[in-house]
């Protein structure tokens, strides 16, 4: 059997660096049952901001990380928050009751929390993990999160997951204003669509993968002031560490990796990313 690498990967250092949807919470937990040496959420902030990582969006889209990363984006400089029901997370709750419990803590939450809230997120639809009959549930969910977005200003992290026809009619039906695609998934006639709306594409290390054709191809048709970046920690580590554990620290090999593709250094890419975020995310300016 191959000998799979466990543990923490190495930084990528790369000045000014903008991480617009990442889950610090989650990474610990993860870290443990992946063999990586212990790090607390605010050992792991530091350590990113010592690889560069300026800001970033901690976003908590379970019920039991609302107020935690409130409080998490509170206490760091450079750290905004953003809260929503996952789609799959909506459908765990079995129906309609205890998925609107949940909705009107989240609601609490932003009201008691308000100065570091930087976007509703991320909300959606998925195909992949639940099933077309799930549809009607998670559109109706959706629609809620645009109303909610667009109530308070801010923009909608959007989380399609096999679902691009889907979740972009539902942006529309909803009349959706400002909207990012956390890690964008879709090739370049979809990146095309969404920035004609004007909206986000935010680039996860999922970009850097070998199959990942379409999202590089996305990457090259989308105009320079529609791009972001994203680690999604911890999951989705770029190349050359995919599989590991992942965390903001590790957001320059996926800007090293755009910026070979678009023929820029890492940090023209990281500066480009940088100012998109913070043209698309009021509270960071
Ligand atoms: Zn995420």
């Amino acid at each position: 059997m191959k000998h799979k690498e466990r543990g923490w990967a190495e930084p990528l250092k790369v000045e000014g660096m903008a991480d617009d949807h990442t889950h610090i919470l989650s990474i610990p937990s993860f870290a443990e049952e992946e063999g990586a040496s212990p790090l607390s959420p605010e050992e792991i902030w530091q350590k990113s901001r010592e690889a560069g990582v300026e800001k970033a969006i901690e976003v908590a889209c379970e019920e039991k990380y609302f107020e935690e990363a409130a409080e998490f984006a509170e206490k760091n400089a450079g750290v905004f928050y953003a809260l929503a029901i996952h789609p799959i997370e909506a459908l765990a709750y079995g129906g309609e009751e205890g998925y609107r419990r949940a909705f009107e803590k989240m609601k609490e939450v932003i009201s008691s929390h308000p100065k570091k809230l930087a976007a509703v997120g991320e909300s959606g639809m998925d195909f992949f993990h639940a099933d077309l009959s799930t549809l009607p549930f998670q559109r109706k969910a959706l629609l809620d999160h645009i109303a909610l977005a667009n109530d308070l200003g801010l923009p909608l992290q959007i989380h399609d997951h096999g679902a691009h026809r889907e979740v972009f009619s539902a942006l529309k039906e909803g009349g959706a204003k400002k909207v990012v695609f956390h890690s964008f998934s879709g090739d370049a006639d979809f990146a095309r669509a969404v920035c004609e709306e004007g909206w986000y594409l935010s680039f996860s290390g999922m970009v850097t993968f070998k199959n990942a054709k379409d999202m590089q191809s996305a990457l090259l048709a989308s105009p320079r002031g529609r791009i972001l970046s994203e680690t999604d920690a911890p999951s989705l580590a770029p190349a050359p560490y995919r599989g590991r554990v992942n965390a903001p620290w590790m957001l320059g090999w996926t800007l090293r990796f755009m910026g070979d593709l678009l023929r820029l250094p890492a940090a023209e890419i990281a500066k480009i990313t940088r100012e998109n975020a913070q043209a698309a995310y009021e509270a960071w300016r």
